[in-house]
Formats: C-alpha cells, sequence, structure tokens
C-alpha cells in the first residue's frame, strides 16, 4: 500500500530496529517507546482492522501470536508483558496497518 508508514518499513524504504523477520511478519523496536521495551509486531500483508481479517488473515495474525510467544525470552519479555492491538479512532490507532504492540521490560501499571 501507497503512503503505509508500516508497508514502507516491510520493505526496507523507512529504516527500523528489525528484532524478527520470516516471510509473513517482521518485530521491530517502536520508535516511540510506552515502556522499557516496546516491539511491534506487524503481519507483512497491509489491512487495517481485525474485523477485515479473513480466514488467511486470522491465520496470519494466529501465527505472530505463536511466533511472539516463541521469542518471549529472546525478546526480554520473559516476565510478562503486555499486548495491544488499537482498532480505530476510539483505541487510538494511528497506524492503519494492523500491528500488536508488546510492553515490557518492566512491571506496567493498570490501564
Ligand atoms: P497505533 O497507535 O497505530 O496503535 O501504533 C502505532 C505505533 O507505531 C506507535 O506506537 C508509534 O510510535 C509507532 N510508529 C510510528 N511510526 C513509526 C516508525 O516510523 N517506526 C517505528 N519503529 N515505529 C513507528
Ligand atoms: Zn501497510
Amino acid at each position: 500500500m501507497e503512503n503505509c508508514i508500516f508497508c514502507k518499513i516491510i520493505k526496507g524504504d523507512i529504516p527500523s530496529k528489525r528484532v524478527y523477520e520470516d516471510e509473513e511478519m517482521i518485530i521491530i523496536h517502536d520508535v516511540a517507546p510506552k515502556a522499557k521495551l516496546h516491539y511491534l509486531c506487524i503481519p507483512k500483508t497491509h489491512f487495517a482492522l481485525l474485523k477485515e481479517m479473513d480466514d488467511e488473515r486470522a491465520a496470519i495474525v494466529a501465527r505472530c501470536l505463536q511466533k511472539v510467544s516463541s521469542l518471549e525470552e529472546t525478546l526480554g519479555l520473559g516476565e510478562g508483558y503486555r499486548v495491544i492491538i488499537n482498532q480505530g479512532k476510539n483505541g487510538g490507532q494511528t497506524v492503519h496497518h494492523l500491528h500488536i504492540h508488546l510492553l515490557g521490560g518492566e512491571e506496567l501499571g493498570d490501564f
């Protein structure tokens, strides 16, 4: 998708600190971390909202979560972390390419 920041990051047109990549996803450091550790797991396929998931996209999102769980120790998230997927205006979504926030590296407060 043109003008999508995350598609540009996936293509390598915008630099990012990548910690993992395979054919379906990347995991990068968030440029403006909201916790000591703040990663974004981004599926390579462009869609914005969970409600736009078909079976194939749902399977990719499931594999993203599975991969995140397998990398917990490597990412420094072994003592726990928070998973957030912001959706739409009220959810505070600013980048309209579905992504999974991973926040950790410290004890997080209540919402
Ligand atoms: P949202 O608010 O859409 O759920 O989250 C978007 C996230 O993307 C924000 O936490 C923001 O800091 C991050 N972000 C925006 N632009 C960039 C960028 O160019 N590089 C990286 N690594 N993160 C970005
Ligand atoms: Zn995109």
